[in-house]
């Protein structure tokens, strides 16, 4: 169930620096907590309860990631867009500090979050959008299915074309890969696992 929600407090499942299996060069990761879309398959579902062992303050989490001194953030989950007024003040937060390059991962489809949260889509670069689907496999590495779109929202020239090579890599085989992390006496596997590996990966690790 979705808890009240304020533009003080988000829900996060873990802020992670360094990662490099999800877009473009060394990022920070943000993972929100809470996700009502509940795809069938997905492989997050521990993240989808809007626990209150989750909730920091926006400022504490826009502080976390900028501490890493990195220019470049992916948001996945949860669904970061189902505590929107959170999420946006966390990007205004984020872009004041200096990220320049926000990649996001949706369950919702463009035209949703177009319609509902263009304040909050303004601020992001690349938006993966589309709910995950169990059977639609795909072979690049930033799609778990492939009814899911990269698309690329940044009016920066150099930023713009960086996506389009990683996607361009990625259309051509470039391999998918996973990284594993240690954090707060979990283990998680970070990336786009291909769907028909995600069985082995989990009875063999832990969360993706
Ligand atoms: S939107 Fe993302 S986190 Fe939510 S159920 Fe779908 S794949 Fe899982």
């Amino acid at each position: 169930m979705k808890p009240s929600l304020s533009k003080t407090f988000i829900y996060v499942n873990l802020i992670y620096y360094p990662i490099n299996v999800l877009g473009p060069g060394e990022r920070a990761g943000l993972w929100t907590q809470g996700c009502t879309i509940r795809c069938p398959g997905c492989v997050a579902s521990y993240t989808w309860e809007f626990s209150g062992e989750y909730k920091m303050k926006v400022k504490e989490a826009a502080d976390k990631i900028l501490s890493f001194g990195s220019g470049r953030l992916t948001v996945s989950g949860g669904e970061p867009f189902d505590q929107p007024a959170a999420f946006n003040e966390l990007l205004i937060l984020l872009k004041k500090g200096g990220i320049e390059d926000i990649m996001v991962y949706s369950g919702y489809t463009y035209d949703i979050l177009r319609k509902n949260h263009s304040l909050a889509l303004d601020k992001i670069d690349a938006l993966v959008d589309s709910p995950f689907m169990e059977g639609a496999y795909s072979n690049e590495k930033w799609r778990g299915s492939n009814n899911q779109n990269m698309i690329i929202l940044s009016e920066k020239k150099q930023l713009r074309e960086k996506y389009i090579s990683y996607m361009a890599d990625a259309a051509a085989g470039a391999g998918r890969a996973l990284q594993v992390a240690s954090c707060g006496g979990k283990i998680y596997v970070i990336g786009i696992p291909d769907q028909r590996d995600v069985s082995g990966i989990k009875s063999g690790l832990g969360s993706i």
